[in-house]
């Protein structure tokens, strides 16, 4: 039997789907779809491909991916779809297919609980509430009995509690493979699964933050991977533009301040002058953000740099950083923690002078103000140069795929914006609007 001909049978009236996945229907579109990422995948080809609303793309990707035998990335664009994936989708289709494929789903690192940085905060003991302390003993049980250290399966404490910056790690303060707790890290044990599984459901954040900045484990995953599907396609030119870019906020200053007062309150108290650098920072990155008037303001750069006092309070923001940075330089070799502070103050530093320099002319410099924070953004233009050298890096299928990607069924503007030139493309209407069409009826 050929392979087409075993999708048609899958995909038909009494096939594999019909029979284990109650509601099923046959649609007409979705069986085409399936047919095109099929041979995409098996020749290595890109395909851009809209389906409207009720095709089924799902199942459309799902069935050729599992079959294919393949290590296979899946990429969505928002959690809700990457939980509904794994949870729902995956496990439905490979059920139906009886195909023995290994899944696994990997998040962004801040979504883990990290023991390190738990035991810490613990042994430190300051927080920014009374809620943050009494969540403490809760989370310190789960991460007693948790097999993943996803927090979203904490339900008692809020997914936006405080407490989590405290007891999560970001790529700048994780110590690796020098942290005491690596061998029961969950960020580490989720790559491991990852990295040993068929089939890898990711969002469209956590793959271009570790394409660009190689730090979120899909880099370890992309070599072996044969197929990369990207559902909610239409996300990723902005999704990409941002890794691609240069940004710096107020707030990875501030946490450097946050993460080194916790390492010179644990280790380093004899060093008064740390103790009095890093306040005069937070203060710097303060009156940094008042020099605007408004929060959820976007301004270029031009208009930023004509306020009154942006020019001064960037050059504070700057001295202050070098300060701590020289500081902790002179201390680092006290403490993993200690050496990593440095190390951060050291790129944000060389990010702070690029971003007021910035004289690529495919970048466009531009503000953002928060409540608290300022971000200042580098966006490419365009991403298609950045993004065509991960697709041509090594032979493997892309598929992109969404309910909109095309502008009166033509591909040409998401095709150049993503640098997919040797790009196929697929359109398949609704089936609601092709029944309409065909029976005449609204
Ligand atoms: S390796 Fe990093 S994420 Fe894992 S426990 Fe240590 S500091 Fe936390």
């Amino acid at each position: 039997m050929s392979e087409s001909s075993s999708l048609t049978q899958i995909f038909q009236a009494g096939g594999a789907l019909a029979q284990a996945i109650q509601g099923f229907t046959e649609r007409k579109q979705q069986l085409e779809m399936a047919l095109a990422i099929e041979s995409a995948i098996k020749d290595n080809k890109q395909l851009v491909a809209e389906a409207g609303t009720g095709t089924g793309k799902t199942f459309a990707y799902l069935v050729p991916a599992l079959l294919s035998g393949g290590k296979v990335i899946i990429s969505t664009g928002t959690k809700t779809l990457q939980d509904q994936l794994f949870n729902r989708d995956l496990p439905n289709v490979r059920d139906a297919l009886k195909v023995p494929v290994s899944v696994s789903m990997l998040k962004g690192r801040a979504n883990y609980l990290c023991h390190y940085h738990l035991q810490r905060a613990s042994v430190e003991g300051r927080f920014q509430s009374r809620e943050d302390a009494q969540y403490i003993p809760i989370i310190q049980s789960f991460a007693e009995h948790s097999k993943t250290g996803d927090k979203a399966e904490l339900t008692a404490v809020p997914e936006n509690a405080t407490i989590w910056q405290n007891v999560t790690s970001t790529r700048d303060n994780c110590l690796g493979q020098e942290c005491p707790n690596y061998k029961e890290c969950f960020v580490m044990e989720a790559r491991k699964q990852a990295l040993a599984a068929d089939v890898v459901v990711v969002n469209h954040h956590l793959f271009f933050a570790d394409v660009m900045l190689r730090d979120e484990g899909v880099t370890e995953l992309l070599p072996s991977a044969n197929t990369v599907i990207f559902d909610e396609a239409h996300q990723l030119p902005e999704v990409a533009g941002l890794f691609f870019g240069e940004d710096i906020s107020t707030s990875q200053l501030l946490d450097l301040a946050r993460d080194t007062t916790v390492a010179y309150l644990s280790v380093a108290k004899d060093c008064v002058v740390l103790g009095e650098v890093v306040p005069v920072l937070e203060k710097a990155c303060k009156d940094f953000r008042l020099v605007f008037q408004f929060e959820g303001s976007r301004m270029p750069v031009q208009k930023a740099l004509s306020l009154k006092k942006f020019e001064q309070a960037y050059t504070d923001m700057q001295t202050a950083l070098a300060k701590v940075t020289e500081v902790l330089e002179t201390q680092a070799a006290r403490d993993p923690m200690l050496e990593k502070c440095w190390q951060r103050g050291e790129s944000l530093l060389q990010q702070l002078d690029s971003w007021l320099k910035a004289s690529n002319s495919n970048l466009v410099r531009w503000v953002e103000v928060f409540t608290q924070s300022v971000q200042l953004h580098a966006t490419p233009l365009s991403v298609a140069d950045s993004f065509g050298k991960q697709l041509s890096a090594q032979p493997r299928a892309w598929i992109f795929t969404s309910a909109t990607l095309a502008v009166k069924s033509d591909f040409s503007h998401y095709i150049a914006q993503m640098g997919l030139h040797a790009a196929e493309t697929g359109f398949w209407e609704s089936p609601f609007d092709y029944e309409a069409q065909v029976w005449g009826s609204d």
